[in-house]
């Protein structure tokens, strides 16, 4: 691949069939998917115009941007961190080693928090773990909500923090091992904690291996930092207020459990059940 894009005026179809096989060893079946992500990034130009200008030469500017993306996703560094940036809920977040990448899995939760605020009238929200700020983000643009951003990691509240201006909202910000510095009642709690088990962590994909371990550990059974909410949160929710968790593959039950009764779940376009909640009196 290298040296083929090394070659003057390859048009720019070539250089992405290159690119696309050069990818497959980390990409497989997504290598044509994230080529046309990397070229549209180094070309400042959006996926759908890639095909116009197949037959124009790659600029070499956007050469060298390739090659180097190129040679990071190599390593399995996930396509995201390359970017610098991935979107949540159709809003643009900054992402990058300080937190972990915004999924898809939990646009679920941010989609069942919003439909809960548009029946409430109290709008704050309290996002623990917040990590990119991706969840609080999202509800604060896409439903008015006054977030409160949490987390432990100072990293990841000052990238918390460039999202919430980024995406021009206002929030406020707190350091904290979970409930331990948190004060006031919020309509809501959010959270997305770790929640992975000691077994699974031995398994991760070679891609989040790039993310933040604290981000990821949920104690040997991955349930811990459950248990730890489950026993606070009550404090800090205002009546009528609810919470909403979203959870690993297969953790939906226990979770209910130390929830209690009246918690129930919501499952993820996998037909998971990856979100539990439960609506306080
Ligand atoms: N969903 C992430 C994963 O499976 C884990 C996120 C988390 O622990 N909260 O990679």
């Amino acid at each position: 691949m290298t040296s083929l894009l090394q070659q003057q005026n390859i048009p720019l179809f070539q250089a992405m069939r290159a690119v696309s096989a050069a990818l497959l060893p980390v990409a497989g079946e997504e290598s044509d998917r994230e080529t046309r992500i990397l070229f549209a990034d180094a070309l400042n130009i959006k996926e759908g115009a890639l095909l116009l200008n197949k037959n124009e030469p790659l600029p070499d500017a956007a050469k060298e941007k390739i090659l180097s993306m190129v040679e990071r996703r190599l390593t399995g560094e996930p396509l995201q961190y390359i970017l610098g940036e991935w979107e949540f809920m159709g809003l643009p977040f900054k992402v990058d080693s300080r937190a972990l990448i915004p999924r898809q899995d939990t646009e679920t939760l941010a989609e069942a928090a919003i439909a809960l605020l548009k029946k409430k009238t109290g709008r704050r929200v309290l996002d623990m773990c917040c990590g990119t700020g991706c969840i609080g983000i999202s509800l604060a643009v896409l439903a008015g909500a006054e977030v409160t951003l949490a987390d432990i990691s100072a990293d990841a509240l000052a990238l918390a923090r460039e999202n919430a201006a980024w995406n021009g909202i206002n929030a406020a910000f707190v350091e904290t091992d979970l409930f331990s510095a948190i004060k006031g009642e919020y309509d809501l709690i959010v959270s997305n904690p770790p929640y992975i088990s000691a077994k699974d962590m031995e398994t991760l994909q070679k891609e989040v291996r790039f993310e933040p371990p604290l981000a990821l550990y949920g104690g040997e059974d991955g349930l811990d930092l459950y248990r730890r909410i489950a026993a606070d949160y009550k404090a800090y929710l205002a009546p009528g207020g609810a919470i909403l968790l979203e959870v690993g593959a297969g953790e939906a039950g226990d979770v209910k459990a130390l929830l209690g009764e009246g918690a129930y779940s919501v499952k993820d376009l996998c037909g998971i059940d990856r979100v539990v909640i439960k609506n306080e009196e």
